[in-house]
């Protein structure tokens, strides 16, 4: 069996955010709760060995909800990790407690250390209130956002906006918008995050990217109708990736499970799901813009565009090759799946 990932439930449902298009809300939650598990050790070592028996050369430390609200427990995995040596190991996570500073400095430190490659950092976009509106739509706004100078005045009417109301991108023109690459003024715009009720993305970009601990980062971006929607959107996104060094930008199209165990999600996607013109038109600014790098399996495709890499992914999809498994999914309870949303997938 060729296995492509492999992929560790850490934490618990626990999630700080309440996206709408949950993927863990919509999936089964075998067996887990809001009450951080106890691991099975045993069958981790198993997976671990079964991973790497199929060639898999990438750990992903993901969550049913979000794994850094257990620090300690994102520890015990990369400790028990080690000995195993695989070589790329990336962790999911929505940024938050990072840079709220739940996780410490020395956490990080640590992570560093124990081997963690990669910080995939979940966004919808690259304005924070838009992140806002999806990701923490309960937490109120500071205050109204002070645009940076480099930001037209006149794109804030000076009062805080209650939550999930949009604030208007700032408008630059005159000598500012001349002089300033669209990278810094989105990166300026993001660095207002708190006050737009989110968080400041650049300030954790840069935690991440302290010269003792140079994490790979990469935005995994999810595209709906609304957010990121088309090439122009995406063009701008890659400006602020590449503004900020980070190296890798994956956009996947928000999707439904083949059978979704939250209504709600359910609806939300059913509804804020990529259209297929937009897609086209994403599809044709890659064209245009980008140099294909690789296919990856399962239908994903690396680009190359202007020096940014973009992986233009899909999520969910079902494994076709009798002999091939994109994610081999450890559970903390021991059992072994190969699919999110199959509880019968089990190997073990
Ligand atoms: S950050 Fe992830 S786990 Fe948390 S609500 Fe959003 S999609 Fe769900």
């Amino acid at each position: 069996m060729k296995i492509t990932t492999l992929s560790i439930v850490a934490g618990s449902l626990a999630c700080q955010a309440k996206c709408p298009f949950c993927v863990a809300r919509m999936t089964p939650s075998n067996n887990m709760t809001n009450k951080l598990p106890a691991v099975n050790w045993r069958n981790f070592r198993k997976a671990c060995l079964l991973a790497q028996s199929g060639g898999a050369s990438t750990v992903l430390i993901t969550s049913k909800g979000e794994p850094t609200l257990f620090p300690e427990q994102v520890t015990q995995y990369l400790e028990q990790l080690w000995s195993f040596n695989f070589p790329i190991i990336e962790m999911q996570t929505n940024g938050i407690a990072i840079v709220e500073g739940k996780v410490t400095e020395e956490q990080l430190q640590k992570w560093y250390e124990l081997g963690l490659t990669t910080v995939a950092i979940s966004i919808v976009h690259y304005d924070p209130a838009k992140n806002h509106e999806i990701y923490l739509p309960h937490r109120k706004r500071k205050a109204a956002p002070q645009l940076s100078a480099a930001c037209t005045p006149g794109a804030t009417n000076g009062e805080a906006k209650p939550a999930g109301t949009l604030i208007d991108l700032p408008v630059l023109n005159g000598p500012a918008a001349e002089t300033t690459s669209l990278g810094a003024q989105l990166t300026a715009r993001a660095a207002e995050g708190e006050a737009a009720g989110y968080i400041d993305l650049p300030k954790l970009f840069k935690l991440l990217q302290k010269p003792e601990r140079r994490f790979s980062i990469r935005l995994t971006c999810i595209a709906a109708d609304g957010y990121i929607d088309s090439g122009a959107e995406l063009e701008k996104l890659l400006a602020f990736a590449a503004a900020n060094q980070v190296e890798q930008v994956t956009l996947t199209p928000v999707t439904k499970p083949f059978d979704a165990e939250d209504k709600e999600a359910f609806d939300w996607v059913s509804k804020n799901f990529l259209k297929p013109d937009q897609l086209a038109n994403i599809k044709e600014f890659l064209a245009k813009n980008g140099k294909i790098v690789r296919p990856m399996p399962h239908g994903a495709v690396v680009y190359d565009v202007g020096g940014q890499n973009l992986n233009l992914s899909n999520c969910l999809t079902r494994d076709l090759q009798p002999d091939e498994v994109r994610s081999l999914i450890f559970f903390p309870d021991g059992h072994v799946r190969t699919n999110w949303d199959l509880a019968g997938s089990l190997l073990f």
